[in-house]
């Protein structure tokens, strides 16, 4: 595999190769040197234009513990603030030679962009409401040690479904896998015609019980222009996973950064079903699984695209 910029993308095949990789990566992580020298002497450059605390901290973790050298971007600080397109971004930063590029940005579709301006393997660590394929693989990972397989496992996703990344590649993944997916939350926050990506709709809890895992999203106030809910004490009391709405043997997930009070209780997030610690563990490993199949793994599949010159206002 060259990139990974989706769910889309991948198959089934593609999915359980990358997750068996970042198993087998989960010793390293146990050692007291946790080093291997899988992708020594290549650069990995991060280059995020959103926030994010597990999602580039794990990335740059699992480049290091491949012995990968690693250079951080982020764009506050940075010549984006004097003006610099995201190209004219790219193609600088193409200069000091990464193999691999991890790309955040608030833009629909720009890691898939990025893909055909340089010769690097290109990483989406989420491309504005598009997609979040790592956040996906992890929670997958999570999944499979804690539930053995997804097959015929049933999961609801419960939030804001329409201005998460994190949704649309969960709901691709899990179908992938085999589970049966159902997204859950007010009417304005669910996207018309969401049954196309294979999941059932529902716009209350009421049924909540019939699910093997619960994945809460958080609001996405960032992504909104509007007021999508009347208030947020009115979306708590109708949405909120709390305990008295979660069985006790059914799995709790989220992404993070959780909203204590808004989307989950605090006791929820404490409770012994939440696998929200789990999540980020995995990060690591996941991420360790994917830099090496854009690396490593598939290194004779590669055909060199045609990089453009710089063009630097
Ligand atoms: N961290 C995830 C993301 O970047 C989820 C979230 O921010 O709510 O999409």
């Amino acid at each position: 595999m060259r990139h990974l910029l989706s769910i889309e993308d991948l198959t089934r095949d593609d999915i359980e190769r990358i997750l068996d990789r970042a198993a087998a990566f989960e010793e390293v992580s146990h050692r007291d040197i946790k080093k291997v020298p899988a992708l020594r002497g290549r650069t990995v450059l991060n280059l995020f234009y959103e926030a994010s605390t597990r999602t580039r901290s794990s990335f740059e973790l699992a480049a290091k513990r491949l012995s990968a050298d690693v250079v951080n971007f982020a764009a506050s600080g940075s010549s984006v603030e004097k003006g610099e397109s995201l190209k004219d971004t790219v193609l600088t930063l193409t200069a000091h030679s990464p193999d691999a590029i991890v790309i955040r940005t608030p833009y629909a579709g720009a890691a898939a962009l990025v893909a055909s301006w340089t010769t690097a393997a290109i990483v989406n660590a989420g491309d504005g409401k598009h997609e979040h394929p790592t956040q996906a693989l992890l929670d997958v990972h999570t999944l499979r040690q804690k539930l053995g397989s997804l097959e015929g496992r049933n999961i609801w996703i419960v939030g804001d479904v329409a201005h998460s990344r994190v949704a649309r590649s969960n709901i691709l993944a899990f179908r992938k896998m085999g589970a049966d997916v159902t997204v859950c939350g007010p009417p304005t926050l669910i996207p018309r015609g969401i049954e196309a990506l294979g999941c059932d709709v529902r716009y209350d809890l009421d049924d909540l019980r019939e699910a093997d895992v619960v994945y809460a999203l958080r609001m996405q106030h960032e992504r909104m222009d509007q007021h999508f809910v009347p208030s947020l004490r009115e979306y708590a009391a109708n949405y909120q996973i709390n305990g008295r709405r979660l069985g006790p043997r059914q799995v709790l997930m989220h992404p993070g950064p959780v909203n204590r009070g808004v989307e989950l209780s605090g006791e929820v997030v404490d409770s012994p079903q939440a696998v929200i610690t789990m999540q980020v563990k995995s990060g690591v490993v996941v991420r360790m699984g994917v830099l090496y199949e854009v690396l490593a793994g598939a290194r004779d599949e590669r055909s060199a695209p045609q990089p453009t010159e710089p063009q630097l206002a």
